[in-house]
Parts: C-alpha cells; sequence; structure tokens
C-alpha cells in the first residue's frame, strides 16, 4: 500500500453549510479533547451543498484554517471534500486533503464479466467457510455468491481506484485521506459483501482509511436512527470484525475504520456504536453536517427579534414549498405532513415554542421531528436571502455559537466518547 496521510482513531466530520461556525465547532472538539478525548476535526461539504449555497471548496479550507488559528488548535483537522466523484472533483483538489470518494451510483451497474471471474479467481478465500474473530458462526459463501456480489460493486470499487488515482496524481500520494462512500444508495451492504467490497479496494491498491456503507435502518436527515437497534449492533460488531479481519488479510491501512453518514442526531444508536468500538478497540468517523444549519435556526429563533422573524420566514416557505424541497431527500426524511404546523400559527410563536419545536430534545413534548427535517431540508431558503441571513448570524452570533457548541459536544461527542463515564467535571 502507497504513502498516505494518516487519520486520527476518533474524528467527527461537521458541516458548516454557511462558513460561520467554524470556531464553534471547534470549541466542541476543544471539549472533548479537555475532557480526554483525541478528536479530529474534519470540516466537510458536499459539492452539491457549494453549488446550492454558491460556495467555492477553498472557502471551507479558509474557514477551517481561520478557526483553528483563533482557537490556537495545536493538532490534526483536516477539509473534507464530500461525496465528489471524478467529473466533481478538479475545483476541490487544493484546497482538501481528505476525499470522500461517491461511487454509489456505480453499484449495481454490471462490471466486464472478464474483471468479474479475474476478480474470483484471485480470491479463493472468498470461498467456502471464512472464519472470522468476533463472528459466531463463519461466513459461508460459495463461488456465485462472490460473483453476484463482485457483479454487483466491482465496476463501483473500480470507479473509486480511478478517482483515487487522479487525486493522487494531482495532489500527491502522501498528502491526502481517502474515504470510499457507499451509503447513497437502495440496500445496505451485509457483513459478507463488505469483506468482498474490501477485497476489491485492496485489488485497486486504494489506501483506504474509512469507508460509509449504507447501514441497516433509516438514517434519516436530523433525526434518530428508524429501525431495529439490534440488528444494527449486530451488524455494526460485524462490520468491525470483517474490517480487523480484511487490514490483516489484504494489507489495507491500518487506520482502516467505519464512517456514518447522517450521523447526527442518531441517539439510540451512540450507546451500541461506543460499546462496539470499546470491544474492537475500533476507531470511527461520524459525519454531521445540517444539525449545524438547525443550529443556527434555533440561535436565532432564541434571540428572539429580527431573528426569530428570519426563522419565521424560513420555516413559512418552506411549508409552501413543502413538496418540492422534500422530493429529492424521499429516502433521508420520513415527515408527517399533518404534524406540520401552519405558517400563521408558527409565525404567533414566542422563541421559546419555535426553540422547543426544532431543538432535539426528546424529553420535550413540544419536540417535532417533522418540523425538524423540514427545515433540515431548507436550508436554500435561508441562502437565497443572502447577505441578510448572514448579517443575522454575525449579529447573533453568540448565541448560535452557544448552541452549535452544545449540540456538538453535549448530544454527540459526549454519549460517543464517554457513555455513561463522561467526567464529572462536565
Ligand atoms: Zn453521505
Amino acid at each position: 500500500m502507497s504513502k498516505f496521510l494518516a487519520l486520527g482513531k476518533f474524528s467527527f466530520g461537521m458541516g458548516d453549510r454557511f462558513s460561520h461556525q467554524g470556531k464553534a465547532q471547534l470549541r466542541a472538539c476543544l471539549l472533548a479533547t479537555e475532557a480526554g478525548a483525541d478528536i479530529v476535526p474534519v470540516w466537510n461539504k458536499s459539492n452539491r451543498e457549494h453549488l446550492f449555497i454558491g460556495t467555492e471548496p477553498s472557502s471551507l479550507r479558509a474557514e477551517a484554517d481561520a478557526a483553528v488559528k483563533a482557537l490556537d488548535w495545536k493538532k490534526p483537522y483536516h477539509v473534507d471534500a464530500d461525496h465528489i466523484r471524478l467529473e466533481t472533483v478538479d475545483r476541490f483538489v487544493a484546497p482538501s486533503d481528505f476525499f470522500t470518494i461517491d461511487v454509489a451510483d456505480s453499484i449495481g451497474k454490471p462490471a466486464d464479466p472478464k474483471s468479474v471471474k479475474a476478480f474470483t479467481d484471485r480470491h479463493p478465500e472468498l470461498i467456502g467457510m471464512i472464519g472470522i474473530p468476533h463472528i459466531d458462526r463463519p461466513l459461508e459463501t460459495t463461488r456465485a455468491e462472490v460473483e453476484r456480489v463482485a457483479n454487483k460493486f466491482l465496476l463501483a470499487v473500480q470507479d473509486a481506484g480511478k478517482i483515487y488515482r487522479h487525486i493522487s496524481q494531482a495532489k500527491g500520494e502522501a498528502n491526502f485521506i481517502t474515504e470510499v462512500s457507499m451509503d447513497e444508495t437502495d440496500s445496505p451492504q451485509t457483513p459478507p459483501e463488505l469483506l468482498i467490497i474490501l477485497a476489491a479496494i485492496a485489488d485497486e491498491k486504494i489506501p483506504i482509511q474509512t469507508i460509509a456503507p449504507k447501514f441497516t435502518g433509516r438514517f434519516n436527515k436530523g433525526v434518530d436512527y428508524v429501525g431495529d437497534v439490534m440488528q444494527f449492533e449486530k451488524e455494526f460488531n460485524e462490520d468491525l470484525a470483517v474490517i480487523a479481519f480484511a487490514i490483516n488479510k489484504y494489507g489495507l491501512p491500518a487506520t482502516l475504520k467505519l464512517s456514518v453518514h447522517s450521523g447526527s442526531d442518531k441517539f439510540s444508536i451512540y450507546e451500541p456504536i461506543r460499546r462496539a468500538l470499546k470491544k474492537f478497540n475500533a476507531g470511527i468517523h461520524i459525519k454531521t453536517a445540517g444539525t449545524t444549519w438547525l443550529e443556527e435556526l434555533i440561535g436565532l429563533a432564541e434571540a428572539g427579534g429580527d431573528g426569530l422573524e428570519i426563522a419565521k420566514e424560513i420555516y413559512a416557505y418552506a411549508i409552501e414549498h413543502v413538496d418540492e424541497f422534500c422530493a429529492p431527500y424521499a429516502t433521508v426524511i420520513d415527515i408527517d405532513k399533518a404534524k406540520l404546523p401552519a405558517a400563521a400559527a408558527v409565525n404567533g410563536w414566542s422563541s421559546t415554542q419555535f426553540v422547543s419545536a426544532l431543538r432535539h430534545d426528546q424529553k420535550n413534548p413540544a419536540f417535532n421531528p417533522s418540523f425538524r427535517q423540514l427545515l433540515h431540508v431548507s436550508f436554500k431558503v435561508a441562502a437565497k436571502k443572502g447577505d441578510r441571513y448572514l448579517n443575522a448570524l454575525k449579529k447573533h452570533e453568540p448565541i448560535i455559537a452557544r448552541n452549535v457548541t452544545e449540540n456538538l459536544f453535549e448530544r454527540h461527542m459526549k454519549p460517543l466518547l464517554f457513555g455513561e463515564a463522561v467526567p464529572a467535571k462536565l
């Protein structure tokens, strides 16, 4: 495996659509560090988000560098070109040092039959009974099954290889971290499929350090996990076992770990994840993004006055365009339209009412997951407001920053990193 920039064990992806919360986000990482966890901040922004907001990838680098300087952060940090493909990667090459290569679109497109046969011939170890430490029963596969999986994923992995080599030539292989993402697809990848995918990635000589599979269950935007938590835990543990096995077997980077996309707000699986990581002494990359934009809205609403006013305007526009805004996100939101309050009702709300409906506090009876999900996918409305929105962010910075930091640290990092063992002083 070639040289590569190594990624730390616990890394936290943070998205910041409007580029004003870098410091508030980094402050959450500082709190985690003070509490005894080594956490690596990674700022991520996808091509799609840059297009929606009208920003250049270099602006994310500028934001990360400025936050690091302002808070005197001495440890590693990275800038992630999130969900890039061959057609979109070029403007990300210079400012990014972490690349999430998205090959989900190629999953299921049949690979060249010759390469499927060559792959299967090259990997007799994948056929039959495969004993993997920490998985109760050996995985059982047949040649036909390996061919089926190769046929489904090999083209995607070959595409990932092409994109990796393209970045490597432009940037130098030692200068970046590679993630391969397969989460934006229809069906979850099973642990045996993951093993076959990793064998193929090793064949492509991609020094992969994080892989984002699609997990079982629904990872809706900005709300809790929906699905069978026990089944998730079982598969998550098996994925970790497969990764440890593949690192040894195929010489993949020892730093290879799972990446959980749409990882924010999945409170009911944080404890199972934490337990599994402890058991395997494994690391993790948790990718969050939109949760920070929602904290901006919460902060604005909490500020009252013109802040609350703009939050209400955004909701009023969003509910008027509910179908249009939700359509592109159909697989990652579950909105009950009957639970969406009318704009006129929301216009009469106090700060407390708006904040209670939006803030992800499941114990609050006024919390409204449908309201929250609709606003999650409505950041374009804020983008359209341009300077008026950005000026509101500046004016109400302290209250917004407090919400952003608290959300990442209290609701995300603490349960993921410390669980019940949160140091008393916090
Ligand atoms: Zn993703």
